[in-house]
């Protein structure tokens, strides 16, 4: 029958590594589920602010191709971000299609991708998908930065592409700049400064841009409320993103993207008031998981606090959490370094004190 002759043709075309991956996998979004999981911001745009940006989008037709190099866009993004003008900036349908395209710029069997881990999971993803080296240099038991193992791995390895996301997911601290410039200076290849979470952070890598010819920075709209729009960007010099960008496919970044985009860059304080907010409250939520004593807290500069549950199973845990409505992330298994980890996104006060009433009960019995 025609289901078992795709399977024969599957089989024997589609290349055998990418059909023992695990495709990957994104929880149902279920209503009413207060969503801890993903980093977003939790709150909406204010009222009046999302009519002004209805009425913007009026102006838009969805006949005709985006403008391709986003040149307006790019212009708002020098304003609102003080981007000299000696860099050059690339948009991609978020950060993981930066990281995509970054991968197919220097990619081959024998080029390596280097990161520490735990980190973002997408980078050794995409170096799976392209079929190059990946190896990950396990951070120490505090997540500090191993800055000789990493030295070491660029010596052997010497990797094409290294990269850093500070602050870190999921782990949620800073390497700190003297590290990283460690790891830049010894590196030949391109060391890409993820700062995803940077919003909520004091570290800022951009001055390392001045320094060194091996650097790009990679940062997101994603985090600060605009996940649903899809978009990240790279700063760097030209030299790198003209070669990168020969690989974006065209129209990338639609007009939907684009306008609203530009609308929430001349908006930029209200996302910033936001973030503010959920910095705040982040360490109020820190403080007040830090008093569960059979929970650990670790300090964070991004978004969510990664937790470990002393005496329970952290994945029955997130299990019954989300039973109760709450939705948080389990990295139980994972990772060595994160046993019994949960990772929660600092949602708005209410959604905090449900997540902090359901885990009291769950972490009593
Ligand atoms: N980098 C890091 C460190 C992240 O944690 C994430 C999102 N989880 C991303 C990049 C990708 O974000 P996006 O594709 O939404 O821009």
């Amino acid at each position: 029958n025609r289901k078992q002759a795709v399977s024969a043709r599957v089989e024997r075309w589609v290349r055998t590594d990418v059909q023992a991956l695990k495709a990957y996998h994104v929880p149902a979004i279920e209503e009413h589920v207060i969503k801890l999981d993903a980093m977003e911001n939790p709150y909406h745009w204010p009222s009046a602010m999302q009519q002004a940006w209805l009425d913007a989008l009026q102006q838009i037709h969805v006949n005709r191709y985006p403008d391709a190099d986003c040149s307006q866009l790019k212009q708002a993004f020098r304003e609102a971000f003080h981007i000299a003008e000696d860099y050059e900036l690339l948009f991609g349908n978020g950060s993981d299609e930066l990281i995509q395209l970054l991968a197919m710029a220097v990619a081959g069997p024998k080029r390596t991708i280097l990161a520490p881990e735990p980190s973002f999971v997408m980078y050794k993803m995409i170096a799976q998908f392209l079929q190059m080296n990946y190896v990950g240099i396990p951070l120490g038991t505090d997540f500090s930065l191993d800055v000789s193992a990493m030295l070491k791995a660029i010596e052997t390895h010497n990797p094409a592409l290294i990269f850093l996301a500070q602050p870190n997911n999921p782990t949620g601290n800073v390497f700190g700049e003297e590290k990283i410039r460690r790891i830049i200076e010894a590196a030949s290849g391109l060391v890409v400064i993820d700062e995803a979470y940077t919003a909520f952070s004091s570290s800022d890598g951009y001055s390392l841009l001045a320094d060194y010819s091996n650097v790009v920075i990679m940062r997101t709209l994603s985090k600060v409320g605009l996940a649903g729009l899809r978009l990240g960007y790279l700063i760097g010099h030209p030299g790198w993103l003209e070669e990168v960008n020969k690989l974006r496919l065209p129209y990338n970044i639609n007009v939907l993207t684009q306008a609203s985009t530009a609308f929430a860059l001349q908006h930029v304080d209200e996302l910033f008031k936001q973030t503010a907010q959920i910095c705040a409250d982040r360490e109020l939520l820190k403080e007040r998981l830090s008093a569960f004593d059979n929970l650990h807290v670790w300090p964070s500069e991004a978004n969510f606090l990664l937790c470990r549950t002393l005496e329970h199973d952290a994945a029955e845990i997130q299990r019954l959490l989300l039973a109760r409505g709450v939705l948080i992330k389990s990295l139980h298994g994972s990772h060595p370094l994160l046993n019994n980890c949960l990772r929660i996104t600092v949602g708005t006060p209410e959604e905090n004190e449900v997540l902090l009433r359901e885990l009291a009960a769950l972490l009593a019995s």
